[in-house]
């Protein structure tokens, strides 16, 4: 695991260091791809009288400046996680919502091409995988042995 010079990354990128942003950095770093009320919970045990608005707030500011990313799971609120070097895409399991990185094949964004008569200039492809995860696909097999047999 690497650690991370939250202080650092912070200054380089002109943002005071506070307790705020701290803390929400390690909850993130500690637990990837969860949503601003988990984030929340964790931070909280610090830092008691944090308001989830507050933890918006600074969700907002870490993900502009490039120090957290975003990510929109389809039908379900925003995740946040601080790997943000790098076009990784995100599988989503449809069973439980667990939520894995996905390296890019082309590494870089956009990965997919757009056609050249669409007149767009392309930035990003959003890529997101959707399955079942192994947890899940077991524990089906469990419940319905007959039907994962066959
Ligand atoms: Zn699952
Ligand atoms: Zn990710
Ligand atoms: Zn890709």
């Amino acid at each position: 695991m690497t650690v991370n010079d939250w202080p650092t990354q912070l200054r380089e990128r002109g943002l005071r260091v506070t307790r705020q942003r701290l803390a929400v950095l390690e909850a993130v770093a500690a637990n990837p791809h969860q949503p601003a009320e988990a984030v929340h919970a964790a931070v909280a045990e610090q830092l008691r009288d944090i308001t989830i608005q507050s933890v918006y707030t600074v969700l907002h500011d870490l993900t502009s400046h490039d120090l957290l990313r975003r990510f929109d799971p389809p039908g379900r609120a925003a995740c946040y996680e601080t790997r943000t070097a790098d076009n990784h895409h995100h599988a989503v399991c449809t069973v439980c919502g667990k939520i894995e990185d996905v390296d890019c094949v082309h590494g870089e964004a956009p990965c997919l091409e757009a056609p050249a008569e669409l007149g767009m200039s392309i930035d990003v492809a959003d890529v997101v995988f959707r399955g079942v995860c192994a947890d899940c696909q077991q524990a089906q097999a469990q419940e319905h042995p007959r039907r994962a047999a066959a």
